[in-house]
């Protein structure tokens, strides 16, 4: 008994965790261990001897269960001591830094283009990027097999529905749902079979559309000059004659080199200016088209690049970074003026 005891008494010396302490306990107290099995052979003695034997096993396994449950105390306050400890926070330690978030300069730049427009009274308007093709060619004067469409590789998805070439379908969506005045302008995704480093099969438009009574040449002049002069700052803007299906007169817009101050660089290809944006004055058809008279009203129209209008402003010379996530990339923009809201 006395060697079972010792025995018990250096193993409980032993015990690191309570895992250990549970077999200990199962080898001396459980089913089959040392002093239950002591119980066993107590059928081999006299009534008397089987009394005291019997006795002595009890104070011995009362004994051990006394001692388990100082160790299993003593385990428990440890390894709560051991939490507290490893979970200290050393309030001196200077604080973590907040990695805050950004605007993708795509982003930044097209909410930058809503704020100057709203300021000006115009509304903003979103149109599906899945198009048909009535609303994305037809209804806006480029009818099937017109040479126009040449200008726009366009990704078909059947001979009706097109992924958009450009947000100017948002006019007609717009005109046959609402009565003139309208005067809105409708940023979003386009897609064209197009890449290299200025352009991406996937890129976004700024589309402009203002019509009321009495809209003439010199409101769409005086509105964009102002447009750009608030986005770039002050540089020369001029207009040049262009073409497209949906204006007559039609306007190309290009604004003083901003990278060179108009003394010609690559850039510019050494004009000293840079194109930014089309418009001109909506086609009496497009009008018709959305379900207004065209002897009654008039009215201007425009699209940009946001891309374009990004790489100008930031000085960003690959259109594809603006695609590919790269964090050192996009946390250069975070810093910048974000919207109020
Ligand atoms: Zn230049």
């Amino acid at each position: 008994m006395d060697r079972i005891k010792k025995e018990f008494e250096e193993k409980l010396e032993k015990v690191k965790d309570f895992e250990a302490l549970k077999q200990l306990k199962a080898s001396y107290l459980g089913k089959k261990g040392r002093v239950t099995s002591l119980f066993k052979n107590l059928k081999n003695l006299s009534p008397d001897e089987k009394k005291e034997f019997g006795k002595k096993i009890n104070e011995v396994k009362d004994y051990f269960e006394k001692l388990l449950d100082k160790k299993s105390k003593e385990l428990f306050e440890r390894a709560k001591q051991e939490s507290i400890e490893s979970e200290a926070i050393d309030i001196t330690l200077p604080a973590r830094n907040v990695n805050l978030g950004g605007l993708h300069p795509i982003t930044k730049t097209i909410m930058e283009i809503e704020d100057i427009f709203r300021s000006m009274g115009f509304g903003v308007e979103v149109g599906p990027e899945i198009e048909l093709d009535l609303f994305n060619f037809e209804l806006l004067n480029i009818p099937k097999e017109h040479p126009a469409r040449d200008m726009q590789d366009t990704f078909y998805i059947n001979d009706n529905v097109v992924l958009r070439t450009h947000t100017s379908p948002t006019q007609i969506r717009v005109m046959k749902r609402q009565k003139p005045p309208v005067m809105f302008i409708s940023p979003g995704r386009v897609y064209r079979r197009d890449s290299d480093i200025t352009h991406s099969p996937m890129f976004h438009q700024v589309e402009g559309l203002l019509v009321d009574k009495d809209i003439r040449f010199s409101d769409l002049k005086g509105v964009l000059s102002e447009f750009l002069r608030l986005f770039f700052g002050d540089v020369p803007v001029r207009f040049r004659p262009s073409y497209f299906p949906f204006t007559e007169p039609s306007a190309e817009v290009d604004i003083g080199c901003i990278i060179c101050g108009g003394k010609g660089c690559r850039v510019c290809s050494n004009t000293g200016y840079l194109e930014v944006l089309g418009c001109g004055m909506v086609h009496p058809n497009v009008l018709k088209n959305g379900g207004y008279n065209p002897d009654k009203y008039t009215g201007f129209a425009f699209g940009l690049g946001v891309e374009r209008f990004a790489m100008l402003k930031y000085g960003i010379d690959n259109i594809k970074l603006f695609f590919e996530n790269d964090l050192r990339f996009l946390e250069q923009f975070s810093f910048a003026k974000g919207r109020s809201l």
